[in-house]
Order: structure tokens, then sequence, then C-alpha cells
């Protein structure tokens, strides 16, 4: 059977981009159409991505701690893990955001459709569930919100139950023995120390020189001699050949300085990059420009080359974070209302949810090398934090990126346990064009691990210099 609808907004994709935008352009007072292929919002995020990743990594960092708490005087016994439990716990942390979601849709009176969309002209879309039923949506405006997916490795068996991306690791089927995790950035990382603290004996391959790849070496250090004596092994500078599924488990070949020349793991992680879903909406029927790898681009309005088309989240470009798509789609929609809105920011802070978290936002020392920008930074190391050592850790460090003329502040690096709450002191100061002097002349409650932003800042101006 097939079904058409008139609406003002459509929005394409119902993730954290494109519910932001359907919900705001509905209190602007359009009427919306939000359409998603999952039946529950929230796209990857909320279903597949930072929520259910970053509930199993709490239950890591608890038995973490159990555990390290066993040398201080404090014994739990071993800690136990009931993995269907454990599911159920996460699956309903998932369900009570999305069911949230739907709540909200309803209460803005933005009509929800389910299924797959197809631009079917430059004012349609065609959605096809599971059923077979077609529903046209002809559209005044369109917000394009489809997301991305694991790219895939041509030579992998993904139909080996034993073979899965990190949606298949969030599903935790089981806890396998030996598994390899084929990518050492957030998401590989963030899966592997979920499985490692469940039980796992945990191997990880990275292309790159360093695990997570791009961000600053001295933060990426502490995070890699944890793991590295964790883990059963973390390959850097090493590539994998073929990855073969045998009886006896799956038989990898690698090619790299340190990593023996074939291993066998009871399961395999592919966690090698996400790649964006504009190639599959037939885009260009709408006379949308997509680039070869599926990328739609867009202006600081998110306005794509179709004036009336706009275009958000993961499928526009990089970082591919969930707050850089929430605040594009609150710019989209205003712009489908009549506003005029842009999105101009390049702060946008990204974390690594591992043990110990790393956070970096604006320029980093890489980037500054690399746009030939010169740059001096003030670091303040954890080991001299009363606060750190209180937890049992003393790797951590923070670090501010100035500019040296002006003193003002143009990045932030910090690692150690909550630097992904810590950020936002740094991402605040720099939206606010703060210099140095602010944030160290800035009172920080004693003892926090926030107090170390203040402490980087000194330490640049050069008012601490002995430091422990
Ligand atoms: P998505 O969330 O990808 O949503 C797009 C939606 O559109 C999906 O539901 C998709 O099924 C649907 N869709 C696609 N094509 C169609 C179509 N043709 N018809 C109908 N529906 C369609 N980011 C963070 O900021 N912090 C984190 O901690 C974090 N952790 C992550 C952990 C994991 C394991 C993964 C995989 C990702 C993580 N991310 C994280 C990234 C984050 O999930 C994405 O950046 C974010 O979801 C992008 O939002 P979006 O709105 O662009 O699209």
């Amino acid at each position: 059977s097939s079904t058409s609808l008139t609406t003002q907004v459509v929005v394409l994709g119902g993730g954290p981009g494109g519910y932001t935008a359907a919900f705001r352009a509905a209190d602007l007072g359009c009427e919306v159409v939000l359409i998603d292929d999952r039946p529950a919002l929230g796209g990857v995020c909320l279903n597949v991505g930072c929520i259910p990743s970053k509930a199993l990594l709490h239950a890591a960092k608890v038995l973490s701690e159990a555990r390290e708490m066993q040398e201080r005087g404090i014994s739990f016994g071993a800690p136990t893990v009931d993995i269907d439990a454990l599911r159920g716990w996460k699956d309903g942390v998932v369900g009570r955001l999305t069911g949230g979601l739907t709540g909200l849709a309803r209460k803005r009176k933005v009509q929800t459709v389910v299924g797959v969309g197809r631009f079917t002209g430059s004012h349609t879309i065609e959605v096809a569930d599971d059923d077979g039923r077609t529903t046209t949506v002809s559209f005044e405006q369109a917000i394009v919100a489809v997301g991305s997916r694991p790219v895939r490795l041509p030579f992998v068996p993904y139909d080996d139950p034993r073979v899965f991306d990190s949606t298949g690791a969030l599903e935790l089927r089981q806890i396998p023995k030996r598994l390899l995790v084929i990518g050492g950035g957030i998401i590989g990382l963030e899966m592997a120390a979920v499985y490692h603290e469940l039980g796992s004996a945990v191997s990880v391959v990275e292309l790159a020189p360093q695990v997570v790849p791009g961000a600053d070496a001295d933060l990426i250090a502490p995070l890699a001699a944890r793991i590295s004596r964790q883990y059963d092994a973390v390959w850097t500078s090493t590539s994998v050949t073929a990855v073969d599924a045998t009886p006896s488990g799956i038989t990898v070949s690698f090619s790299g300085e340190s990593a023996p020349a074939t291993a066998q793991f009871d399961a395999v992680l592919v966690a090698v990059g996400r790649v964006p879903n504009g190639g599959l909406i037939d885009a260009e029927v709408a006379g949308l420009d997509v680039d070869e790898r599926g990328f739609i681009s867009v202006d600081s309005q998110q306005r794509t080359n179709v004036g009336h088309i706009y275009a958000i989240g993961d499928v526009v470009g990089n970082p591919m974070l969930a707050h850089k798509a929430v605040h594009e789609g609150r710019v989209a929609a205003q712009n489908a209302a009549g506003q005029s809105s842009g999105f101009d920011t390049t702060l946008i802070p990204s974390v690594a949810y591992t043990d110990p978290e790393v956070a970096w936002v604006g320029m980093t020392e890489n980037t500054a090398a690399a746009a030939g920008v010169d740059v001096e930074v003030g670091v303040f190391p954890w080991a001299a934090s009363g606060r750190s050592l209180s937890l049992g850790r003393d790797e951590g460090l923070t670090k501010l990126v100035v500019e040296p003329q002006t003193g003002r502040i143009l990045g932030a690096g910090i690692v150690g346990p909550a630097a992904g709450e810590l950020i936002a002191e740094a991402t605040l100061a720099i939206e606010l064009g703060a210099l140095a002097e602010d944030v160290a002349l800035t009172v920080h409650a004693h003892p926090t691990l926030s107090e170390t932003l203040g402490m980087a800042a000194e330490v640049w101006e050069g008012t601490i210099t002995d430091l422990y």
C-alpha cells in the first residue's frame, strides 16, 4: 500500500542532528515530518553509539576501580559479570532516552515515519518500510541528517558471528576469550576497554604510529602506557592483511614491525572508521551534490547546493560527533523556519571515554604545527594534583595551547580521569576569548581536577615553576 503526506519541513534521519532539527523547526512553528529507518528515534548515538557505549564503560570503570582498590586495602572478592543483566541495564538506559524522544516528538506534533527514505524529486522523498508499504512525503524544505555507518574492510568475513563492528560489540552477545580490535581510534579503544574489564584478553592493532591517531602525542602517552600494560598487545604501525574464519578461531595476518605474521582470536571487532550515508539516498535525483565518499557539502548556514535542502551531522563531514550534529541541526532548522542562523565555530571538543579519558578542543600542537602557527604551551602534570593522587592516579596532564604574543588561549588538551568533563571549562574559556591569565586568576575549588586548568595557565605564565 502507499500513502502520501505533505509537510513544510521534512527531516531525513532521526539521530542527534535530525531530532534536534525536527524539534527546533516544530518549536518555531513549522509543520514537520521526521523519517528514520529505526523504530526508535535517536540514531546511531542513542541506539548503537554514544549512550550504550558509555553505559558499558561505566560498568568497566566500576570493575577496574574495584580491582585496583584491592591493592589499597579494600576487597570485594573477585567481581562476577552477569552479561544478560548488564545487557538489560544498558538496553534500559537506551530505551529510557529513545522513549523520551518519542514523547518529545509527540508533544510537538512532529509526525514520524519509519522506513528507508530516498529522494524521488527535488520536493519529494519516498519512504519504504519493512512490510513493503511506501509513503511519499512532499516537502517545501528538507534537512538531510542520515549520518554514517561503519567502514567495512573488503577481506573480512562479516557473515561469521565472531566478526563484528561497534554495533555488534555493543550488543554484548558474549565475552570472547581472545578479542582482536582492528582500529585503535576512539570507538575501538572504548570497546576494547569494555571487553578487557569484562574479562577478554584484548589485542589492538592500529595502522598509524600511535593509537587515537591525530591527537597530540603527550596526551596519548598515558593512555597508551596503561593499555599496553593491561592488554595482551597493542600493535601500532601495523596493518591487517587477511582475516580468515576457521572452526578453531579467527586467523588474522599482520604486516608491521612488532606484530606476529599471524595470530588466532576468538572474536574480531572491526572499528576502522565511519563513512557518511550521503550516497544511499538518491540525492542526485534532488540535484544534491554528494562527493565520492558520500559527504554532502554545506555552507555555514547548513545549506546544500540546492537552496531548500539543508544537511547536518556526520553526513556533512568531520568530526563525526553528536554535539556537532546537534548544533548544526539547530542552525538548519532555524534557517528552514525563516531565521538567519550560522554555524561558524571550529571549537568542537573531542573526547575519548577511555581510561584515562583523553579530551581536546581548539588548536592542538599538531594542528598548530601543520598550520605553521607559532604557539606556546602550559602543561600541568597531575602527579602534582592532590585530587588526582587521591583518586589513585598520577599519569594525567592538562595542557593549554597559548598564543605567545597575546596570551590568548587557542586550545586545550587533557588526559586523565574525567578529562571529558574538564574540557568544558577550556571550551568556554576559548569561546569567550579568555587569556591564560583569566583562567589563572579564576579561583578553582580545592582539591579538584579542575584546578589543573588554572595551574596549567600559571605554568605558561611562569608563576608556577617547581611542581613537585
Ligand atoms: P546518526 O546518529 O547516524 O543518525 C542517522 C539516522 O538516520 C540513523 O538512525 C539512520 O539509521 C537513519 N538513516 C540513514 N539513512 C536513512 C534513510 N535513507 N532513511 C531513513 N533513515 C535513515 N559521538 C559523540 O559525540 N560522543 C560519543 O561518545 C560517541 N560515541 C560513539 C560510539 C560509537 C560506538 C559510535 C558508532 C559512534 C559514537 N559517536 C559519538 C558518534 C555519534 O554517534 C555520531 O556522530 C552521531 O550519531 C551523528 O549524528 P547524526 O544525527 O549525524 O546521525
